[in-house]
């Protein structure tokens, strides 16, 4: 058996006792990041890095016993060293690596290999077996570079404004909206948030220096918000808070944007290809520059992604089936 077993709770070292991200309540929970698939409430113990800690707490509970280490620091149990590495998915996202008896294994969490201008970039780990997630590991899932995106969605709001309409885009509270208010205050833009997305704005601005966005609420003056951008999340865009800011265009930035059809199922008037994952070339990048001679491949198009590893760069690939990917991510 390896130095990570895959059990029914998740992702378990035996040598250390501990496990990463699991999805029933342990001991100790090592965690990539604070998605709330990736994050659960119930353990007992968590270990995270820093960057991640206020919203961890703000999502699990004041009071969770938490220990927190900066990137390349971590901690030894029973002889196991666990050291965490930016994985470049969204603030305070870790790589996990895990040592003992000079075999290493890295756990990526999600990761995406692109700078996005606010989150530290997604550094390779040398080791001996990588355990890679492979939500968009399909070859028609390639992404462009944000500065594209971002001027497609300008261009996209100044269409609206014209029309009279609100610009209303649909992004996840932690991570996609962070980016979005940060490349879109760019252009001038005042970002008014639906209250999910502006409470945890604050959280992360407690840690991150970031631009602020505004509460949006039913006295807002039109005219103001009409100028700006309207930032929901996907469950307040089927509520009837969004009838108030009516006529609006609905934008959606997901990774999923990218096959044909998509944008359409979700009542989109428009799609943006934006992702906090890696697409298919980053996720081979990514998973050839750990030097691994043995992959396992989860979350997503894992099969696909194993398969060709295996074929086009002879690596040992499994494929390992988690709980991971099931909700708020792209
Ligand atoms: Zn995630
Ligand atoms: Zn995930």
């Amino acid at each position: 058996m390896g130095l990570i077993s895959f059990t029914e709770n998740g992702l378990y070292c035996s040598k250390g006792d501990f496990y990463i991200d699991p999805w029933r309540p342990v001991k100790k929970a090592v965690l990539t990041h604070a998605h709330s698939d990736h994050a659960r409430a119930g353990s007992e113990k968590y270990f995270a890095h820093k960057d991640s800690a206020l919203v961890l707490r703000a999502r699990l509970g004041e009071n969770i016993r938490l220990e927190t280490a900066g990137y390349g620091e971590g901690f030894s149990c029973h002889g196991v060293k666990v050291t965490l590495y930016p994985a470049g998915h969204i603030l305070g996202s870790a790589q996990v690596a895990v040592e003992s008896d000079g075999e290493k294994w890295v756990v990526s969490g999600d990761y995406k290999t692109a700078y996005d201008g606010i989150t530290p970039a997604f550094e390779p780990v040398p080791c001996h077996t990588f355990i890679t997630e492979s939500t968009f590991g399909l070859p028609i899932y390639q992404w462009k570079n944000q500065d594209q995106i971002m001027a497609e969605i300008d261009q996209w709001v100044r269409s609206n404004q014209a029309l009279g309409r609100y610009s209303v885009l649909s992004a996840y509270s932690l991570g996609k909206a962070q980016r979005l208010v940060y490349s879109l205050s760019k252009f001038g833009y005042p970002i008014y948030a639906h209250g999910a997305i502006y409470n945890m704005h604050e959280v992360v601005r407690k840690t991150w220096d970031l631009p602020p966005v505004h509460w949006l609420k039913p006295d807002t003056p039109k005219d103001a918000v009409q100028r700006g951008i309207i930032l929901a999340t996907g469950s307040a865009i089927d509520s009837p808070w969004m009838k108030r800011w009516s006529p609006y265009a609905l934008g959606i930035c997901s990774g999923w944007m990218q096959v044909r059809g998509a944008q359409r199922r979700r009542n989109a008037d428009a799609g943006f290809v934006l992702s906090d994952h890696a697409d298919w070339n980053g996720l081979i990048t990514a998973t050839l520059a750990t030097g691994a001679s043995c992959v396992y491949a989860t979350h997503g198009f894992s099969a696909a992604l194993a398969r060709y590893l295996k074929e086009h760069h002879g690596l040992r690939t499994g494929v390992v089936k988690t709980a991971f990917g099931e909700d708020e991510e792209d």
